[in-house]
């Protein structure tokens, strides 16, 4: 028998490790940057995708709201175990192997981790991506059972 390792890791624990990393913090509105925020249920299709809305400026998101995993076609589970492999200095020939995807798909993916998974400015980004360099091994150790 072979173990999937993509199998290993579930939807609940990679929407929690989105969140610790681009919420260290606590949840911010992504446009007005307000703490005022409240739940609003679960995606209908990803069922462990929190929705949010701001009590400030009533903007209404979700855990992937801009960040590079939003409407990319990789799932979520893939995108986290990349972030684990990164941490682990794994080269990008490994990841896809391991990962069994295409090499220019993990290509890919590892430069836009590396940039930082939320879209914003320029300064915001380079801020960020300090903070998911620093934290992605530890969480994404913390992900794997
Ligand atoms: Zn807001």
């Amino acid at each position: 028998m072979q173990v999937n390792i993509k199998h290993l890791i579930d939807d609940v624990q990679c929407y929690q490790t989105v969140r610790e990393l681009r919420w260290p913090e606590g949840i911010l509105c992504p446009s007005c940057q307000s703490k005022h925020i409240i739940k609003r249920g679960f995606d209908d299709t990803e069922l462990a995708r929190q929705r949010y809305e701001c009590k400030d400026c009533e903007t209404r998101f979700d855990d992937l709201t801009d960040t590079i995993f939003a409407g990319h076609h990789q799932p979520l589970n893939v995108w986290v175990l990349c972030l684990y492999f990164i941490g682990l200095n794994l080269s990008n020939e490994q990841i896809a192997q391991e990962l069994d995807v295409n090499l220019s798909d993990v290509q890919q993916m590892t430069t836009q981790l590396r940039a930082g998974i939320v879209k914003k400015s320029p300064k915001k980004s380079c801020l960020m991506k300090l903070n998911v360099m620093k934290r992605m091994s530890l969480l994404a150790i913390k992900a794997i059972p």
